[in-house]
């Protein structure tokens, strides 16, 4: 029989980079990070919004820093978050003209842990590098990383043209699109190499390069990556909304990821009016916890239902027993270390519910239609208890809690050693 592998490649290599006291590449596990959506000008909303980001689990959070009104609320959105005794570092996305605002006003340069700076639209014609090397003058000044986020919507039209000239008069040309993703890698390595010889060292640079299709994401990312030690940033721009935006995105970063490529990821959800921004945070978290690469939240392992269930018992018992964990965590975290390692299993049936529930930490398998109206608990591989009756889900999530108290609570290791 041949070894089956079920790990992803080795991390690539890459130069670390510490963007206020978070490390991003350099061997440190995969980052998660986000973006605010409110008018940064807005200070008590934009600091609502951080906080709730941060609270999620969002290491980094991204602010847009458009106009001097956002500029001169930057430090006091600092302020505020350090008082709520938030130090998630905060990074500034610039466009157009992050030159003047960071030279206009100090104190929100001083206040931003990261730079981002777009090539695309740093400035045009012999503009272009005095202002991205305003920037990096900038960062080199207050000591501070700089991410080079090129997007495929805000290509350096001058590149893209040179290049697709070459493209023209050379013999066997290649396709527009395949131009197109060269000129996308062209534009995060020359901006980087500028901006190292203008003496911002590499382990002050980040480098992403977003595109909206999956295919051309993994494209452009492996060579990047192949042609670059970089850290890098992974994101698939303008997923979209719902399912459709969490698929993309867990598809292109999911495949890149397991080629050990992208040391931060953010997934760029569009809300749904009203919709919760924290939500991109969570699927950030699930796609690294389901590849195995961090561990965030104690997961639910729930079978999809079928025939064989025709009661909505164990569809609500999984949702309770998961909005009772999401619920719970930030107090677990503090309370019980180690706890999001922890795996529960809900089953609908017999069929596969007493041999999944097994191979959880803990786990139930409920009667499915016809059985016998009773539902075996699991602790550690072994049947621990049978419960009946209607109060079945509160009986199972009083021995959920009870588990996490006996094994990761303060008494875990004179728990252990009876
Ligand atoms: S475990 Fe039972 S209820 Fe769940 S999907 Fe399988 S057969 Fe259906």
């Amino acid at each position: 029989m041949s070894e089956y592998n079920s790990q992803p490649f080795e991390r690539r290599p890459s130069v670390g980079v510490d963007v206020g006291g978070i490390l991003v590449g350099g061997g440190a596990p995969v980052v998660v990070q986000s973006m605010t959506n409110t008018d940064t000008a807005d200070i008590d909303g934009t600091v609502a919004q951080v906080a709730a980001l941060s609270r999620a689990g969002s290491q980094l959070v991204r602010i847009t820093v458009d106009r001097d009104e956002s500029a001169a609320a930057v430090p006091k959105i600092r302020d505020r978050l350090d008082r709520l005794g938030l130090s998630v570092p905060l990074v500034g996305d610039f466009h157009y003209i992050g030159h003047k605002l960071l030279a206009d006003h100090p104190a929100c340069a001083e206040a931003l842990a990261k730079y981002r700076i777009n090539p695309g639209n740093v400035g045009f014609k012999d503009k272009k590098d005095a202002q991205f090397g305003a920037i990096i003058e900038m960062a080199i000044r207050y000591d501070k990383p700089v991410r080079i986020g090129v997007n495929w919507g805000s290509l350096d039209q001058e590149l893209l043209t040179t290049l697709m000239d070459q493209n023209h008069a050379a013999g066997s040309p290649l396709t527009a699109e395949a131009v197109t993703r060269e000129a996308i890698v062209q534009s995060a390595l020359i901006s980087s190499q500028l901006a190292e010889e203008i003496g911002l060292p590499r382990s002050k640079i980040i480098l992403s390069a977003k595109v909206s299709q999956v295919q051309d994401l993994i494209a452009v990312y492996a060579e990047l990556a192949r042609r670059c030690d970089h850290a890098l940033h992974l994101g698939l721009t303008e997923a979209g909304m719902g399912t459709k935006g969490i698929v993309a995105s867990s598809a292109a970063m999911g495949i890149l990821l397991q080629q050990g490529i992208g040391d931060t990821i953010r997934i760029s959800l569009t809300p749904e009016p009203g919709g919760d921004r924290t939500r991109e945070v969570q699927v950030a978290q699930e796609l690294l916890q389901t590849m195995g690469f961090r561990q965030f939240i104690p997961i639910v392992a729930a079978c999809p239902g079928c025939g064989r269930t025709t009661s909505t018992v164990f569809q609500e018992l999984a949702q309770s027993i998961q909005s009772d964990i999401r619920t719970n965590m930030p107090l677990w975290r503090e309370k019980y270390p180690g706890v999001e390692a922890l795996n529960v299993a809900v089953m609908g049936c017999i069929v596969n519910g007493p041999g999944e529930s097994k191979m959880a930490d803990i786990g139930i398998s409920l009667p499915g239609t016809g059985e016998t109206p009773s539902a075996p608990v699991f602790v550690d591989g072994k049947k621990v208890a049978t419960l009946r009756g209607a109060g079945i889900a509160q009986d199972f999530q009083k021995m959920v809690a009870e588990y996490i108290e006996n094994r990761f609570g303060q008494g875990a290791g004179a728990h252990a050693a009876e």
